[in-house]
């Protein structure tokens, strides 16, 4: 049932007496190996160029779950791995019906008790939607760890490999249990709720701006040094199901018109997210078009587009006499997903919805 490493023990991989945090899920040296599902949607950790100096111009999600586990040998001393291709795309291209499938799956898995934890493989564009939605709607305590890649499968030194055996490692540790949905990128563990891709090359590009990441992992070793406060996977109210409500993002720029947030209310939007200068401050002519909207029952949550630190509530615009919510530290994308969550189950008027955004 299990194809790799099924009857290995953790006893051939336990060489550090001296570090009881190298040992996945707290087991002892005669313990079977935890179970990991490997579930890959694609990304460029599954991407392909022509030659392996190109760490551009590549194809993603064209190399197979098999294939990027058959790069990663290690794998069989950490955790026996259940690999599952459920999608092969470019995250670019992220769906909500994907995100549907993905988050089914997750939870059928964890209900079972043949399975220990997750590990997803995705691309790095819109992996802190996934997790921040992922995050939300698992109804478990077992881990689940997002991972990606800078550089595709056939780059010289492709970051794929380690970020996936690091993912495993977390996966299978007990200290990550209860923690929410967590991403190991480049060493780093991050919270799904606060990471954020800051570059668009380098191959650290996730950060946890101002709060910074929640630990670390190496050489099999994980350390957490903090934990995550607000409410997640079982503690939400949250359900994953196949209707999404219309959210969209709009942001503040100087000249900006109102024109885009007037067509999407003609266009039968339910809430729109501003991306707001500064904090969270919009251009008069935009606010008056939320504000609009706002009257006619759309849920209007403002955002900022600086990239960290928080937006006040009723600090550069009146809240509550125009009908907003304030985001507090979410950024606008997984601001989307937050209300387009809190919309699907039934969340309505801005004193409820800022309730949602002040416990998430
Ligand atoms: N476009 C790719 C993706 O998000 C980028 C990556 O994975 O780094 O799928």
């Amino acid at each position: 049932m299990w194809p790799r490493g099924a009857s290995l023990t953790i006893a051939a991989m336990n060489t550090q007496t001296s570090s009881s945090s190298a040992l996945p899920s707290g087991q002892g040296s005669t313990s079977v190996l935890p179970r990991i599902a490997v579930l890959a949607t694609g990304g460029t950790i599954a991407g392909a160029a022509a030659d392996a100096t190109n760490t551009s111009g590549y194809q993603a999600g064209v190399v197979g779950v098999d294939q990027l586990l058959d790069a990663v040998p290690a794998l069989s001393t950490v955790a026996r791995i259940a690999p599952e291709q459920i999608a092969s795309v470019d995250s670019k291209d992220m769906a909500m019906a994907l995100w549907t499938t993905l988050a089914q799956r997750i939870n059928t898995l964890l209900a079972s008790d043949d399975i220990d934890g997750v590990v997803v493989t995705h691309g790095t564009d819109t992996l802190e939607e996934t997790a921040y939605l992922l995050h939300l709607t698992i109804k478990s305590d077992k881990p689940v760890v997002l991972t990606a890649a800078m550089r595709p499968a056939s780059a010289l030194s492709a970051d794929g490999p380690l970020n996936l055996l690091n993912a495993v490692t977390v996966a299978a540790h007990s200290r990550s249990h209860g923690q929410g949905v967590l991403v190991a990128f480049n060493n780093r563990i991050h919270s799904a709720r606060d990471v954020v891709k800051t570059s668009t090359y380098a191959v650290d590009a996730f950060q946890s701006p101002e709060i910074g990441a929640l630990g670390w992992v190496q050489d099999g070793r994980v350390e957490f040094q903090r934990g995550v406060v607000r409410a997640h996977t079982l503690a939400t109210e949250f359900v994953i199901g196949p209707n999404w409500p219309l959210v969209e993002i709009v942001v503040s720029y100087a000249g900006v018109s109102r024109s885009t947030v007037d067509a999407l209310v003609a266009g039968g939007v339910r809430g729109i997210v501003v991306a707001g200068t500064g904090n969270g401050s919009i251009h008069a002519s935009m606010q008056q078009a939320l504000a609009d909207a706002a009257s006619q029952g759309v849920a209007v949550v403002r955002s900022s587009r600086v990239g960290s630190g928080h937006v006040m509530r009723n600090g550069a615009a009146p809240d509550d006499a125009l009908g907003f919510i304030s985001a507090g530290s979410l950024n606008p994308y997984k601001s989307r997903v937050l209300l387009m969550l809190a919309l699907a189950a039934g969340g309505t008027g801005p004193v409820a919805l800022q309730k949602v955004f002040d416990t998430y």
